[in-house]
């Protein structure tokens, strides 16, 4: 109950002074712009979407709220549609026409994507200007906001309805947040290779990601229009964009509170602008803010640097045109420009970044109590009667090259792993062993040649698809999804687990679902000898507990063939011992093992077959002790060390 409260306190307060406010204020004109409060939340809570979680700059959300007030006002005038309807209606246009952007832009990356969402907006806003027989132009569109169950709506009404509709898309969007489509987001972030490899197409939930961000938008779009109940193209514009971008990033990105801040600043920005007394005060409490950081900064470190001088600067500037300024209105960009500077160089976590710290600080809210392990045996079953062919081959590479350029990493490669060994894949530096891997995982297609699993033909080229029929990796390179704890970093790779459609995540039923997956979770990490670390984050765990969450995290695919590239490398003496033990382990469970591996001792007391690459062909194959003993390894390895 304490939990619940100190999470939920400061939601169930400000949610309750927002619903009796019309009871005790009526003045119109602050009801008003609550009314534009709870129309921004939304906005901004969708645009928070691909700015926060995906990390993308997003430039459209202006034009799907132009889309979603148009497509609601049109349906509304002509089509006779009634209020939830037509924002049903815009929601589901923009959804539409999210996913039908997205899936190209969202092959893009950084700039491209931008420039995308930027010309998406710039052709919607010209088709609403020009398509004057639909829109009316330029001239605008007047409708009327229809009854609500045959009731007319006054603005005490209308504002309930906003009000009622930003709970819903903030509790929807914890719930999808708290779910593996929130966790998702957050592994797709850290390490869009490792979440591929993990089963969980990345683009695909980029896409759904968008899509639904830009249906917020137009749902938001729809309130807009019976708000106004007047629209223009040109007031979704860039500039418009401009300040939403503001919004997002002052009010702090991955953040339902960040967004409703930022959308409070929105809505107040007109009457600052128009309020000269209001803009100078709001002028010197940001000066004296940046400022303060300034001089906490200075503290520090004694020497003052740029990212604190520069708001300072850009606040000090504000501060001067506030008080010689006349018409401050035609300052607008300008103004904005400074703050946008200020908010992005002095504040690059936004408002509710910094209070998040500081609340964290003050109230320190125990983590929610993790459930027992599952049974190892329900996690990573043992093979049943019909594995009973172990030792039949499992995954076979026929004349596998992969060359980059004029570089043949991979040049003839054929091998077969049979079903529950332990197979090693040794050679010089370069001799292309990781090519090899990460050709069987999906990571480069191959030049050409055959790879089957368990008599199927592999899918190329795609981490996403090989990891579907049944492979699993590690990584050279460690690929952790290092802001995750070690616990949500296993649950990524738990995708099947997860069977409830969304619809059902929205309303909140995943609880037991997420709680089955916390133990499967528990259970793997206790394989690796981590579970008293399930709570840290990846980033923060040692280098050998890093390379051991890897290898539990593989195994939460429940893989037929588990590939690990290097996982000795860099580790001291008791951790590999402890990862020979883990490989053993594993081993026992009858899962087909690929190991990379440089130090012929752990190799020896690894594995059944070993195969030696060099030049990217195979020079030799046999036991351990075979292939030390064969004239071509020895000379490869003395040519390399020469
Ligand atoms: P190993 O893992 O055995 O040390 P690799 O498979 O990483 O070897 O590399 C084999 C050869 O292929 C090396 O010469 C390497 O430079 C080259 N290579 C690997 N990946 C690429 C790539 N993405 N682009 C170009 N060359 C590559
Ligand atoms: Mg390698």
């Amino acid at each position: 109950m304490k939990r619940f409260l100190l999470i939920r306190g400061a939601e169930l307060i400000a949610l309750l002074a927002l619903v009796v406010i019309p009871f005790v204020i009526t003045n119109p004109f602050a009801l008003g712009l609550l009314t534009l409060l709870a129309i921004y939340g939304i906005l901004l809570i969708g645009l928070d979407v691909t700015v926060g979680y995906l990390g993308q700059v997003n430039l459209g959300q202006a034009a799907f709220l132009g889309i979603g007030a148009y497509a609601s006002g049109l349906l509304v005038a002509h089509g006779g549609f009634g209020i939830l309807p037509a924002l049903a209606a815009a929601f589901v246009i923009c959804l539409m026409l999210g996913s039908l952007l997205a899936l190209p832009a969202l092959r893009l990356e950084g700039p491209q994507f931008a420039l995308a969402t930027l010309s998406f907006g710039a052709l919607a806003v010209t088709v609403l200007n020009e398509w004057e027989d639909l829109t009316q132009g330029a001239q605008g569109l007047s409708l009327s906001r229809p009854a609500l169950f045959g009731q007319t709506l006054d603005a005490a009404g209308f504002y309930w309805l906003c009000l009622a509709l930003l709970v819903l898309v903030w509790l929807g969007m914890k719930n999808l947040l708290s779910s593996q489509w929130g966790r998702a987001f957050e592994a797709l972030r850290d390490s869009p290779i490792a979440t591929d490899a993990m089963g969980i197409g990345v683009y695909r939930h980029k896409v759904i990601a968008f899509a639904f961000g830009s249906a917020l938008g137009g749902l938001a779009g729809g309130l807009y229009a019976f708000n106004f109940q007047y629209l223009q193209p040109h007031s979704f514009t860039y500039e418009l964009m401009v300040i939403l971008l503001l919004g997002v990033v002052l009010g702090g990105r991955k953040s339902l509170w960040g967004a409703v801040v930022g959308a409070a600043f929105i809505v107040l920005l007109p009457n600052l602008l128009s309020n000269p007394l209001l803009f100078r005060v709001f002028s010197v409490v940001g000066l004296l803010l940046a400022l303060m950081a300034a001089f906490n900064d200075l503290q520090g470190r004694r020497r003052l640097r740029f990212q604190t001088l520069a708001p300072v600067v850009a606040m000090g500037l504000l501060v001067i045109g506030s008080f010689t300024v006349e018409h401050t209105e035609d300052w607008r960009k300008a103004i904005f420009a400074l703050m946008l500077f200020s908010v992005v160089v002095g504040l690059p976590e936004g408002l509710m970044g910094y209070a998040g710290k500081a609340l964290a600080q003050l109230f320190r809210v125990p983590a929610a109590p993790l459930p027992p392990a599952s049974r190892l045996d329900d996690v990573v079953p043992m093979p049943g009667a019909d594995d009973n062919d172990a030792h039949s081959a499992l995954l076979e590479l026929r004349d596998v090259k992969r060359h980059f350029g004029g570089v043949r990493a991979v040049d003839g490669v054929s091998m077969t792993v049979r079903a529950g060994a332990v197979h090693g894949l040794i050679g010089p530096n370069g001799s292309g062993k990781s090519t090899v891997v990460n050709v069987i995982s999906g990571l480069y297609a191959p030049t050409s040649g055959q790879i089957a699993l368990a008599g199927a033909e592999l899918p190329y080229g795609s981490l996403y698809r090989a990891a579907g029929a049944g492979v699993a990796r590690t990584f050279q390179n460690l690929q952790l999804f290092g802001e995750l704890s070690a616990l949500d970093n296993v649950m990524v790779a738990l995708r099947a687990t997860y069977k409830l459609p969304w619809p059902l995540v929205l309303l909140g039923f995943a609880r037991g679902e997420e709680r089955r997956a916390q133990a499967d979770a528990l259970a793997l990490l206790q394989l690796v000898g981590l579970q008293d670390q399930a709570r840290v984050k990846a980033r923060d765990m040692t280098y050998g507990a890093q390379r051991f969450l890897e290898i539990a995290r593989a195994l939460g695919r429940k893989p037929r063939l588990l590939i690990l590239d290097e996982p000795a490398a860099g580790l001291a003496h008791p951790d590999a011992q402890q990862l020979v033990e883990i490989i053993r382990r594993i081993h026992g469970r009858g899962i087909a093992i690929v190991l990379i591996e440089h130090h012929m001792d752990v190799v020896t007391a690894l594995c059944d077959t070993v195969t030696v690459l060099d030049g990217g062909l195979v020079i030799a194959e046999g036991t351990a002790d075979e292939v030390k003993r064969h004239p071509r390894v020895i000379e490869a390895y003395l040519g390399a060390a020469a």
